[in-house]
């Protein structure tokens, strides 16, 4: 059997998804003694927004190794909780989607069951989740490790600048070995019988070989997409918005706030995003709704302060690609697909692309029935991220634009509209094994647009109702006591991480 064993790899691309995948091969596979080389081309640039994520950044930059004071600090990053949905079941409504769990089980039977059936003088069940009292009171503190400890609840992830992080990888990739390579790419060479891409070739005539190609090319996808040309599916009959425009400005109005604000707009929404220096915000719409000019507008009479940069303007289809990886060719990030922002899914993807590819890293040659796996399990992850955020835009009840009257009336996803059902009937909800978000999300969304079951489980009725109300009140009165005594955000980060002296409260 010939030696097939990939001893260098090229990322093909230098923006979040490159440097991510860079620095997680240089420091899971330095015993390999692979050559790890990135190629970037600074006069393309990088889409240079994604600034919200969601908890297991954690998970990935623990396996890196990472200082959190010390990242959060280079990125100039705040804490996120969650985030608070403005306009979305009808205008006029609030509702946050939190990270962390929903009260406790009783008795084997769900909590969301017991809460229904007492809803009425429970309270929001937003007042059993720590992440969200903690939330909704601007307030913050790391969990505690011990579980018995009602602080172990706690969950959370990051507010970052995009461009820091990549930033901060380099630094990191480069002190493992990874070699940067500057220049634009214009040909992808292929084996004439194989198709297996041998190298790309710079406009200026430097030709990069390896045995395994990582495309991070963003959206223009030029390796899996270009030169191998597998397909990418549109999924725009559900997810209709393909534009955003972006802007920085100063940090005003509500400050430091812990948690992402989402509000619906009238053909689309917009993104708020606070950091240590100042608040990302975006308005992501639908062409096919409202045109740039108008979007812009509306952008800009909704900031907190006074812009810090020019708008940017950004083009996309929601969907994915067919096969994820192709031949000798694995894509991660933008090139690999995009479900719009809403969620802050795209980072997350690019983390279980590298951990898939890290798990399935080609031994002697690459495997069809490897990468096959690859493949379906990428799909369903991502198809699973999708039926969740088109949740958000289908389950409301605002009918005051053509936009919104679209997306309440549209036919969604199978798998979706099956979950819709159970959970209005009697607030069933069944996991898959491929959920990124799980039951307390759903909740969260399900609830805050206006779907609560009409029944619950006929099992909470064993339960004796005093006990139940007791418990109950205790638990509220315990988390809202535990968020009560943390400090607020603003001063948690200004001590713990402050990038610079006196950040704004
Ligand atoms: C409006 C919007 C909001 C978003 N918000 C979030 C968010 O809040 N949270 C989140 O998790 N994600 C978010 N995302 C997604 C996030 O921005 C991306 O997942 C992330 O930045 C990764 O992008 P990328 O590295 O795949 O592509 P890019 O940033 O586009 O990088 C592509 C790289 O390829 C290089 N390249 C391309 N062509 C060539 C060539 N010919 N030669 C040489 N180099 C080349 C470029 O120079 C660049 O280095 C958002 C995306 C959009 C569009």
């Amino acid at each position: 059997m010939s030696d097939q064993r990939v001893r260098s790899v090229v990322v093909v691309g230098g923006g979040t998804a490159g440097w991510m995948t860079a620095a997680a091969l240089a420091k899971t596979l330095s015993a390999q003694r692979l050559k790890i080389t990135l190629v970037e081309s600074e006069a393309i640039g990088t889409v240079g927004v994604g600034e919200a994520t969601i908890p297991p950044i954690l998970t990935f930059n623990a396996m890196l190794g990472i200082d959190e004071r010390a990242f959060m600090r280079a990125t100039k990053a705040s804490f996120k909780l969650g985030i608070e949905f403005v306009d979305w079941g009808a205008v006029g409504e609030t509702y946050h989607h939190p990270f962390g769990t929903f009260g406790l089980d009783l008795e084997g039977l769900k909590f969301h069951q017991v809460w229904r059936k007492f809803s009425e003088l429970a309270g929001p069940i937003g007042d059993y989740n720590l992440t969200e009292a903690a939330a909704r009171r601007w307030r913050f503190s790391l969990p505690d490790p011990d579980p018995s400890k009602v602080m172990s609840s706690l969950r959370y992830a990051y507010h970052f600048d995009a461009g820091l992080y990549a930033r901060f990888l380099r630094g990191f990739s480069e002190q493992r070995g990874v070699v940067r390579i500057e220049g634009r790419i214009g040909q992808v060479d292929q084996n004439g019988e194989t198709g297996f891409v041998e190298a790309v070739v710079l406009e200026d005539g430097r030709r990069i070989e390896g045995d395994f190609f990582v495309d991070c090319t963003g959206f223009r996808g030029l390796v899996i997409g270009q030169a191998l040309k597998v397909p990418y599916q549109d999924w725009g009959r559900w997810l209709p918005n393909n534009r955003a425009v972006a802007i920085g400005c100063e940090l005003g109005g509500d400050g430091l706030t812990p948690f992402t604000r989402a509000t619906a707009r009238e053909g689309g929404w917009q993104w708020r995003i606070p950091l240590q220096h100042r608040i990302g915000n975006g308005y992501v719409y639908s062409s096919h709704h409202v045109d740039d000019d108008r979007a812009l507008d509306t952008l800009l009479a909704n900031l907190d302060g006074a812009p810090t940069d020019e708008p940017n303007f950004l083009r996309f289809t929601p969907g994915r690609r067919e096969r994820a990886w192709e031949k000798n060719v694995c894509s991660i990030g933008l090139s690999a697909g995009f479900i719009e922002p809403l969620e802050s899914t795209s980072i997350h993807m690019i983390q279980a692309g590298i951990t898939k590819l890290l798990a399935l890293f080609p031994g002697n040659g690459v495997d069809p029935l490897e990468v096959d796996e690859y493949n379906r399990l990428t799909a369903e992850q991502v198809d699973r991220i999708r039926d969740f955020v088109i949740l958000h835009f289908h389950a409301t009840r605002r009918d005051d634009t053509d936009y919104w009257r679209y997306l309440s009336s549209m036919i969604v996803p199978d798998s979706l509209a099956r979950r819709m059902e159970l959970f209005a009937h009697r607030g069933r909800w069944f996991p898959s094994e491929y959920d990124l978000f799980h039951e307390p999300n759903w909740l969260a969304v399900l609830l805050g647009q206006g779907i609560v079951p009409e029944e619950w489980d006929p099992l909470v009725d064993s339960l004796p109702d005093n006990q139940v109300r007791q418990r109950l009140s205790q638990l509220s009165d315990l988390i809202a006591r535990t968020a009560e005594a943390m400090p607020g955000h603003a001063e948690f980060v200004a001590r713990y991480c402050g990038a610079q002296q006196g950040v704004a409260a």
